[in-house]
């Protein structure tokens, strides 16, 4: 295996600080056999930090980057990272109520810019950082593997001799391939899924893993075998077990959108579909239209005056889940889904004759139509089923 080392910080371009922990890598690297290539050194520069990395991966293995994960706007690695290899970022909840803790025990206020640290470029290996608040991650892309570490030198050898230096010799001891396979959810919570597939989660290989997207989780399975047969034969196997906990989730496998799984079972039921959308700037009504062949939807008033939600959530949800009901009712479809959106409140609504879910979210983001699209469109998707025992 041979890496090189890529540390980030415009102080360092400055001369203003010494560039200790490039040495410091490359003598962990060397003591465990890894050769290292190239080392090299950029400013906090988005697009810089992404080149270096593309770079880096076009001609090594690994390429190890140090700095720039911190909470202010010249912390930028995470989005490089993320950029090099074409994912986007993926928000962590339970990150962030790491982070608020560690804050909370430290006595101090966490601000609202540390929301950044718990982002993580999609599907990468998380790393928890005990030492500092900074969480960091494994990329193990087809290009190649980026491991992004700390700037402060204690957090990042900590985190080289505690995690990444027993994760590289585990992976050099090792001569095959790697596949992987994703299982999309919709539908569920990330938590559910979690505890009923909580043991195979800490199963060694295949691994299997959550991946939680705005209002929708992958579950992730990794299998290491000498051959690909053998790979694939390994991931059949984990992937029956796990459809037989949590299968009616799955919609779909690797980039299936969505709204194309609800559109298919309205087609293959027969069914059809009423929204009514408040605020969100018709997404929901886009995302189904854009479906090749889509179901003829029965949209409804978009433009009707949205309520103020104020601070009872159990009022709007009732309302929403009224207006919803009565959007079903006078349409005759045979499920309706409602949005309505303010500020960053989010209410959802999903009804059938026979069924209705309603929730309210709070969102910090300003992707609602995505998140409450993806929670609309996937618990449709879940009722439509034959039966929902759950
Ligand atoms: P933070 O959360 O503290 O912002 P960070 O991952 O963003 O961490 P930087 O902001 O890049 O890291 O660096 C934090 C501090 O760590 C720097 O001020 C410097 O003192 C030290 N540091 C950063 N990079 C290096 C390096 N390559 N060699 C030695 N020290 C470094
Ligand atoms: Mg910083």
């Amino acid at each position: 295996m041979n890496a090189e080392i890529l540390s980030i910080g415009t102080e360092l371009l400055l001369g203003e600080i010494v560039d200790t922990n490039s040495t410091y890598i490359a003598r962990s690297l060397r003591d465990i056999g890894v050769n290292v290539f190239y080392m090299a050194t950029v400013g906090d520069n988005l697009e810089r930090i992404k080149e270096n990395i593309q770079m880096g991966l076009s001609r090594s293995d690994l390429v190890i980057t140090t700095g720039g994960l911190g909470p202010t706007v010249d912390d930028v690695t995470r989005q490089a990272a993320a950029n090099a290899v074409g994912r986007e970022l993926v928000f962590h909840q339970e990150l962030l109520d790491d982070i608020a803790e560690k804050f909370k025990q430290f006595g101090a206020r966490m601000s609202e810019n540390n929301r950044i640290q718990a982002y993580i470029p999609a599907d990468a290996i998380i790393i928890d950082n005990p030492v500092g608040t900074a969480p960091c991650y494994i990329i193990e892309d087809e290009m190649g593997i980026i491991i992004s570490l700390p700037g402060v030198p204690s957090e990042m050898k900590y985190l080289m001799e505690h995690k990444i230096l027993p994760y590289l010799k585990d992976k050099m001891d090792f001569s095959g391939i790697i596949k992987t396979r994703t299982l999309r959810t919709a539908g569920v919570g990330e938590s559910h899924l979690d505890e009923k597939i909580a043991d195979y989660m800490t199963h060694p290989n295949p691994t299997v893993g959550l991946a939680a997207h705005r209002g929708q989780t992958d579950i992730r399975l990794a299998a290491r075998a000498e051959t690909e047969e053998e790979a694939n034969a390994m991931l059949d196997e984990m992937e029956a077990k796990v459809r037989e906990r949590v299968g009616k989730y799955i919609y779909g496998m690797d980039k299936l959108p969505l709204q194309n799984a609800l559109v298919e079972r309205l087609k293959t039921q027969g069914k059809t579909l009423a929204i009514l959308e408040i605020g969100t700037g018709h997404a929901l009504h886009e995302r189904i239209k854009a479906v090749p062949d889509g179901p003829d939807v029965i949209a409804h008033a978009d433009s009707r005056e949205a309520v103020t939600i104020g601070d009872d959530e159990d009022a709007f949800k009732q309302w929403l889940n009224d207006e919803v009901k009565s959007v079903l009712e006078q349409s005759g479809a045979d499920v309706a889904i409602g949005i309505a959106a303010q500020e960053n409140t989010t209410g959802i609504a999903v009804v059938t004759p026979r069924h209705n879910y309603s929730r309210v979210y709070q969102y910090s983001t300003d992707d609602v139509p995505n998140w409450a699209g993806n929670w609309g469109i996937g618990f449709a998707w879940r009722m439509l089923a034959e039966r929902d025992d759950d």
